[in-house]
């Protein structure tokens, strides 16, 4: 079925870009937080794209050891 497959490439996009700096992250964890799921609505209403959630990650979350 194609359409859950894209659903599924989907997950496993916003896991990694949203998850990816997440202190709470765990392989294999199904559970979704709610800043998850908001960023989540937001990119799939258009309010964002997830290059700019992407964005938003690497400059709010990403800590530079420098
Ligand atoms: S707490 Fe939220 S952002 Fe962090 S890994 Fe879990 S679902 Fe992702």
């Amino acid at each position: 079925m194609a359409s859950a497959s894209a659903a599924s490439h989907a997950e496993s996009e916003y896991k990694k870009v949203i998850c990816s700096a997440c202190d709470f992250y765990k392989p294999g964890d199904t559970l979704e937080c709610a800043a998850f799921k908001v960023l989540k609505y937001l990119v799939e209403t258009g309010k964002l794209t997830l290059e700019e959630v992407d964005l938003a990650v690497s400059q709010a979350c990403r800590k530079s050891s420098a």
